[in-house]
């Protein structure tokens, strides 16, 4: 796991469900959800994930899940005093540069799961004015669920504009890829071991990513995703695939409670 930002849930991060920011709940509700020592719910951590795979004759296939919140506009739900760590600076740690990531697989299209698609070109960090954006990863294929996708050219979807920022290079350069269905490969050819399963509910064409090792019949781990922190899923999944999308989600209370992250 790749961790960008760290900071501590506090009581007044408890919303009620279906009514978004404005959803307080009543004073002392957070009382029973409070660690021992009462000074927090929980550390919560925005993140992704680095899955480095088998390749061809002897290689290694660095797959990242998702990329984070990205260089130029760390969100506003993020608190200030949140510790926060580039991706990038993360992954080379962990001995990986930019161009050596091979494949970006996205569970969805939130914008602190796409934050690092693209980068500012004249690598001034963070991004001044106008300045051209280019791919972080320029040598890696970026993998979108069809669903998700098309939910997202909708004007009427929050992070259609977004999308556009953070996709509209890796599109003129040939880097996405769509894929459709239910479950199965995500790129049999290139990284059989690698899996998705259909999980809507958190956004329309949200995924989680299955890691199957060669010769082993069932996932040896699953990247549930924002599928973590969603009561249920949707049902009218063929809604999703089309503007009407927008109906459907307005009827599930887990969609609406988490719009935009
Ligand atoms: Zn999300």
């Amino acid at each position: 796991m790749l961790y960008e930002a760290c900071f501590d849930v506090l009581p007044k991060f408890m919303f009620v469900p279906g009514e978004g920011l404005a959803g307080k709940q009543p004073p002392g509700t957070a009382a029973a959800y409070m660690t021992p020592d009462k000074s927090r719910i929980a550390c919560f951590q925005f993140g992704c994930c680095l899955v480095r795979l088998a390749g061809a004759e002897g290689s290694v296939l660095n797959v990242l899940i998702d990329t984070g919140l990205g260089c130029t506009d760390v969100p506003g739900y993020i608190p200030a005093n949140a510790a926060l760590r580039p991706l990038v600076d993360t992954l080379r740690t962990a001995g990986v540069e930019p161009a050596a990531v091979h494949m970006v697989v996205h569970t969805h299209l939130h914008g602190d799961h796409v934050g690092w698609n693209v980068r500012p070109a004249a690598d001034n960090v963070p991004a001044v004015g106008d300045a051209p954006e280019v791919p972080t990863f320029p040598n890696a294929t970026h993998w979108v669920h069809a669903n998700e996708w098309l939910y997202a050219q909708h004007e009427g979807c929050p992070w259609a504009e977004l999308t556009r920022q953070k996709f509209g290079p890796l599109q003129a350069a040939g880097m996405l890829q769509l894929f459709e269905g239910e479950g199965g490969a995500i790129d049999p050819a290139r990284a059989p071991q690698l899996s998705f399963v259909f999980a809507p509910g958190h956004t329309p064409g949200h995924i989680a990513v299955c890691v199957t090792p060669d010769g082993e019949a069932a996932p040896r781990a699953v990247y549930v995703g924002d599928a973590l922190h969603v009561r249920c899923a949707h049902t009218a999944r063929a809604a999703c695939a089309t503007c009407t999308a927008c109906a459907a989600c307005a009827a599930c209370t887990a969609h609406s409670a988490s719009p935009t992250a």
